[in-house]
C-alpha cells in the first residue's frame, strides 16, 4: 500500500482512503542547539527519517500510511541557553498533539504513531500526556514508542544507551545519512569525545546541557559518525515504529 504525504493530498483523496486501515505518522523534532557541527533542525531531520522508514514498513504490511508534517517547535529547556534554540511551554505540545490525535480519530484513522527524535524530558513528558489522554479502547490507537524507555533503547547503539546521546555519534551519523550538506564535517572531525551521560545528569537534577557537562551542546563521540551507521540506525528506528504500531492494532487483525 502507498505512503502519502498528508499535506500534499486533497481532502477528497483523504476521504476516499479506507480509514479503518489507515495509520498516521507524526514526526516530532525541535529547533535546538546540536553542537557546533549539526543544524538546529537535527531532531526534525531524524524524526522525519524515522517516520518515513516506519511508514514504508507499515505500507508493506498492507496499511495505508499518512505522513503528517513534522512538529518542529517544542519545549527544549536543556538547550534554551544556546543561540537559535526555540523553547516553548510543554503545555503547547500536549495541546497540539492531543488535538491532532483527536482530529485523526474523528477522521476514523485506525492508529496514529509519533516518531519522536527529541528526548528532552519536558518534551517526552508532554507527548506522553497527549497520548495517555487518548488512551481509551475502541477508538484511535495512539502509539508512542518512547526511545528513552529500555525496551526500545536496547535496540539502539551503545552510545545512545549510555545517555551521551545528544549531537554525538548516533545523531551525527543519521544527519550524515540524511542531509550530509548540513553537517560541518570540518568541525565534526575536531570534536573531542564527551562521554558525560545526560541520563545521569538528569537523575542528578541538572536542567541544562551546560550544567550536564556539555558546554558546546554536544555529548558522545561525534567525530566517529558515519553515514553508513546512520542508515543502519534509521532502519532500526523504522522497525521500532512499525513494531509499536502493529503491536497496538494487531488484536483486531487490521494489518493482515
Ligand atoms: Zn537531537
Amino acid at each position: 500500500m502507498p505512503v502519502y504525504s498528508l499535506a500534499s493530498l486533497t481532502w477528497t483523496a483523504v476521504r476516499e482512503l479506507p480509514a479503518a486501515r489507515t495509520v498516521a505518522v507524526l514526526p516530532a523534532g525541535a529547533i535546538e542547539a546540536h553542537g557546533p557541527h549539526l543544524p538546529l533542525a537535527t531532531d526534525v531531520i531524524i524524526a522525519e527519517a524515522m517516520a518515513r522508514a516506519g511508514a514504508d514498513r507499515l505500507a508493506a504490511r498492507g496499511l495505508h500510511v499518512l505522513l503528517l508534517p513534522a512538529l518542529t517547535i517544542a519545549p527544549a529547556p536543556f538547550a534554551a541557553e544556546f543561540a537559535g534554540t526555540l523553547d516553548v511551554p510543554p503545555e503547547a505540545t500536549t495541546m497540539i498533539v492531543g488535538a491532532v490525535l483527536k482530529n485523526l480519530a474523528a477522521h476514523g484513522c485506525r492508529a496514529a504513531a509519533i516518531a519522536n527524535a527529541h528526548h528532552d524530558p519536558a518534551h517526552v513528558a508532554a507527548l506522553r500526556r497527549a497520548v495517555s489522554e487518548m488512551d481509551r479502547p475502541g477508538g484511535l490507537a495512539a502509539v508512542f514508542p518512547d526511545l528513552t524507555r529500555r525496551r526500545w533503547a536496547e535496540r539502539l547503539t551503545a552510545e545512545f544507551r549510555s545517555g551521551a546521546c545528544h549531537a554525538g555519534r548516533y545523531e551525527t551519523s543519521i544527519v550524515l545519512a540524511e542531509r550530509p550538506d548540513l553537517v560541518r564535517t570540518d568541525v565534526m572531525s575536531t570534536l573531542a569525545p564527551n562521554p558525560h551521560s545526560l541520563v545521569d545528569a538528569i537523575r542528578d537534577g541538572r536542567t541544562t546541557f551546560a550544567s550536564a557537562g556539555g558546554p558546546d551542546a554536544y555529548f558522545g563521540f561525534p567525530a566517529e559518525a558515519t553515514a553508513e551507521e546512520g542508515r543502519a540506525i534509521v532502519a532500526t528506528l523504522g522497525d521500532i515504529l512499525a513494531d509499536a504500531v502493529v503491536e497496538a492494532i494487531e488484536p483486531t487483525g487490521v494489518a493482515s
